[in-house]
């Protein structure tokens, strides 16, 4: 194979498949960042409308702490006025408590005397039997005087059992002494009402919670979670790290792994969050990032696919290139070559003898003179005639072997140049120089003892004829120089040497 075809066709699919290998990584990054993309977007769209929620949520217990604190706090300072204490029930009853606190799931207003006894009831003018001597909230204001509004742990209420949060306030002596608690309860099944309508996706909750860790409600509700210490979970330092914030974390009670968002609610000591699956958030981008991956996947596998392909095709056709140079150079040396002895042949000559002779007319400092030496194989159609031709074609190759072995280096050449002719091309040769290798060849052969019972000696002989080419001498009037004096060589008998007639070494005869 051609080295330079062999060179080009890796070179050319090595550059291929990495232009393709780059393109493929430049089209996986762009589409590893269009995915990356969407999961922040699908993320932070998430984070916005939870922040939304929340605000809605915390302003709406609120509201509602605030507006039924306003109902405790007049039924404070009418207990605190003697006039509306110490009038009839009915009367202290309508002075007590307006009409508006009694709506939208705010429960009985409960006035509690120092032993925890209710003296005074919003929806009876006779107070009920009721009594919260242990309750949190009153233990709570029963031991200091600066509570202020205090939101208890939530409790099943009497009659029928719901969950209410309670509210209260401290009532107190002149003195500063503790007089009792003015309380109040939200109806836990309200809030979830307001709740369900703010829902953020069916996986998702919200709910609130005292600072305490006790859950107070929790939308869609699980009524046995209702009053749960969540102070235990290991995220829940975190709800206090700021005001409101972001973290993601495993569910309760699922272990589901969520987005947490949180707020104070108010001024006061609670805490609201909703709670969004991250496999909400994910199912929001990853379809559409696996459609993406799919997409690339068989844009890059077609298209490497077609770089093999091309690559293939690429290898085979600088193959087939150098598997047609391998046959143009084999062509090209049997076209120089001759078949019998293997010798290079008349047309190889004829370019030798024609380069040989351009160097001898070249510029001075390269200019190179040559000999020219011809051989004829003496009385050879007499051998054939003998010994037969095959046996005259083991002759020619035995002389072609002879020159083969004389020629020195790739600067001479030794032709077959017709039937038993041969030519030795001999460059920077003289005449005296060529004689004598003639005369050397022509003792080799002789030396090769071939027996030729019709020639002069017994064997096989060959005659040659010598010319170092002239200063401006023509290609032709030097072969016809040289092949003059092989005539002459054959004229004084053969078996010898002859140089050019005329010249310097014309007398020279081996
Ligand atoms: P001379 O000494 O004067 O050269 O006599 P010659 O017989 O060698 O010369 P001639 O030109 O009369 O004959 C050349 C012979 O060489 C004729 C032909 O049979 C023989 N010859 C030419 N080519 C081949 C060949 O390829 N193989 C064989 N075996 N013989 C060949
Ligand atoms: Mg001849
Ligand atoms: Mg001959």
């Amino acid at each position: 194979m051609h080295p330079r075809a062999r060179r080009r066709g890796p070179a050319a699919s090595r550059a291929l498949a990495g232009s393709i290998v780059a393109v493929t990584l430049v089209i996986g990054a762009a589409s590893g960042l269009t995915v990356m993309q969407m999961r922040r977007s699908a993320w932070e769209q998430v984070g916005r409308v939870s922040q939304n929620l929340l605000e809605a949520v915390e302003h709406m217990v609120d509201r509602n702490i605030e507006f039924y604190d306003l109902s405790l706090q007049a039924v404070v300072d009418g207990l605190q006025n003697p006039a509306i204490d110490e009038s009839p029930p009915e009367l202290r009853q309508l002075a007590l408590f307006d009409r508006a606190a009694t709506a939208n799931g705010l429960g009985a207003i409960l006035a509690l005397d120092p032993q925890g006894q209710a003296f005074v009831d919003s929806t009876n003018a006779v107070p009920r039997a009721l009594a919260f001597p242990e309750a949190d909230f009153f233990l709570a204001h029963k031991q200091r005087g600066d509570v202020g509004l205090y939101i208890g742990k939530p409790f099943r209420m009497a009659p029928d059992g719901r969950w209410v949060i309670p509210l209260s306030r401290r009532l107190t002596y002149a003195d500063g002494a503790f007089a009792g608690v003015v309380m109040g309860t939200i109806d836990i099944g309200y809030f979830n009402g307001l709740f369900a309508r703010l829902s953020i996706g069916d996986q998702s909750r919200i709910a609130f919670f005292r600072d305490s860790g006790e859950l107070l409600v929790r939308s869609p509700p699980i009524e046995r979670m209702i009053g749960e210490d969540l102070s235990s979970l290991a995220h829940f330092r975190r709800f206090f790290e700021h005001r409101s914030g972001q973290f993601v974390a495993p569910g309760h009670p699922d272990g589901v792994e969520a987005l947490f968002t949180y707020c104070r609610v108010g001024r006061h000591p609670l805490v609201a969050t909703a709670v969004v699956p991250t496999e909400v958030i994910t199912a929001l981008w990853r379809p559409k990032a696996i459609a993406i991956a799919v997409l690339v996947a068989i844009l890059c596998g077609g298209m490497i696919g077609l770089t093999l392909r091309l690559q293939r095709e690429l290898e085979r056709r600088s193959r087939a290139e150098a598997r047609a140079l391998d046959a143009n150079r084999d062509l090209a040396r049997l076209a120089h070559t001759d078949g019998l002895t293997g010798l290079p042949n008349r047309r190889h000559f004829d370019e030798a003898f024609a380069r040989a002779q351009e160097q001898a007319r070249g510029p001075m400092p390269r200019r190179a003179t040559f000999s020219l030496v011809l051989l004829d194989a003496d009385r050879f159609k007499l051998y054939n005639d003998t010994y037969g031709h095959l046996a005259g074609d083991e002759v020619l190759r035995a002389i072609a072997r002879v020159l083969q072995r004389q020629i020195r280096g790739p600067e001479e050449t030794a032709c077959r140049i017709g039937g038993e002719e041969f030519a030795v091309l001999l460059p920077g040769a003289s005449s005296a120089e060529a004689v004598a290798r003639a005369e050397r060849i022509r003792l080799a052969v002789a030396r090769l003892l071939i027996p030729h019972a019709g020639n002069e000696g017994g064997g096989i002989t060959v005659s040659l004829g010598v010319a170092e080419a002239g200063p401006g001498e023509s290609g032709g009037a030097c072969f016809a120089a040289t092949d003059a004096a092989l005539y002459e060589a054959k004229r004084l008998g053969r078996n010898r040497v002859v140089a050019r007639l005329g010249g310097a070494e014309s007398a020279r005869v081996a």
